[in-house]
């Protein structure tokens, strides 16, 4: 099916940044998507207009009941001028996982996508250029049926908006500080966890500034339960060089199921590293530091992409992680899935797509 969306052009088009001073989601392009949902006409609607705050009734079951998600991905742009996302259809795809767990309609991945190129085509002079940029596209659905009541909301938004961004932290991809939380947890199974969803965010905020307070940039999860498993890292997966083997958590319903986390896993398969989706605790990572054999931790996510560790603090004993530096599998990775996404390196996965 071909989709078409009407245009409504700013009158007022916003001054571009300069993309040497980007930060991470404070700019907004001159335009957005939105779409209505209605349970006459389906997801109906779907529109192109100048960017700029949205009227909402007070009472719309958003603001009282966190029926809402998010997605997050990226468009670049090749040195020869093409424009292109990163694997779009695994956020078509994760959007209805999500919105399944959260009585939101689904939305077919095919009209998902079209709204996301015609969005990105009209402002794609927005695009930065420059080592570690790029434009964030930020898909987003929440319910607005004016209704104080707990039930399914009968009515939706979806909307997209675009952010040029700069690099996630500030220090680019030299290594953070991470705390391991062991008094809060994220998520449990059975929760909304493997969701991406609001909700999650709001509940993390009171750990990341205790960590903040401590000097720690992020938060490391452990499972909700024992308190003893790794589950994830703030807004990202976690990746653990022990040895020769890449290690990541498997996901068990309450991890967030990362497309870069996805992408790595295959990458490393390729490439003929060792892999494993795994339980893993935080004693055998203690155990594997004490033994020298933890030579790299880094977290993945479409923000940063990588973004190695350099020290973990957990119940006061301070690790310290390849000397504080980014180590070759982090680099490595980061390199293959920037080149990838930014056409500097040929696609050999197939993991763009143009948009044109
Ligand atoms: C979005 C997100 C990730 C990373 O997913 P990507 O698809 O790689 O960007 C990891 N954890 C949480 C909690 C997230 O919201």
């Amino acid at each position: 099916m071909n989709y078409e969306f009407p245009i409504t052009k700013t009158t007022n088009p916003k001054q571009k940044p300069d993309p040497k001073g980007l930060r991470f989601g404070t700019e907004f392009t001159d335009h957005m998507f939105v779409m209505d949902y209605n349970p006459e006409d389906g997801w109906n609607n779907g529109r192109i207009v100048p960017y700029g705050p949205i009227e909402l009734d007070p009472a719309a079951v958003v603001l009282h009941y966190g029926q809402e998600m998010f997605e997050g991905l990226k468009a670049y742009k090749t040195p020869e001028g093409r424009v292109q996302l990163f694997r779009p259809y695994m956020n078509a795809q994760r959007t209805n996982n999500t919105n399944d767990r959260l009585c939101i309609p689904t939305i077919d991945e095919e009209l998902f996508v079209a709204a996301i190129k015609a969005l990105v085509k009209l402002d794609q002079d927005w695009i930065p250029e420059g080592e570690g940029t790029a434009l964030y596209i930020r898909p987003f659905i929440f319910a607005d049926e004016p209704f104080l009541g707990v039930r399914r909301s009968t009515t939706y938004k979806f909307m997209i908006i675009l952010s040029p961004v700069g690099p996630y932290f500030e220090s680019g991809l030299a290594p953070t500080k991470m705390y391991v939380e062991d008094v809060y947890v994220r998520a449990v199974k059975g929760g909304t966890g493997e969701a991406k969803c609001g909700g999650n965010y709001g509940a993390s905020l009171k750990a990341q500034e205790i960590a903040h307070e401590k000097g720690y940039e992020q938060i490391l999860w452990l499972d909700g339960i024992e308190k003893k498993y790794i589950e994830e890292i703030g807004a990202a997966n976690a990746f653990f060089v022990i040895g020769d083997e890449v290690v990541t958590s498997e996901l068990n319903g309450s991890i967030l199921p990362g497309i870069t986390r996805n992408s790595i896993i295959a990458l490393c398969k390729k490439k003929g590293i060792k892999v494993s989706e795994r339980k893993i605790s935080i004693d055998e990572l203690e155990e594997a530091y004490r033994a020298g054999q933890l030579k790299e931790m880094f977290a993945s996510g479409t923000a940063a992409i990588v973004s190695p560790v350099g020290e973990l603090l957990y119940k006061g004993e301070r690790m310290i992680i390849n000397d504080n530096q980014i180590g070759p599998v982090a680099q490595e990775m980061y390199d293959t899935i920037y080149g990838i996404q930014t056409g500097k390196i040929e696609d050999f996965m197939d993991w763009t797509v143009a948009v044109e």
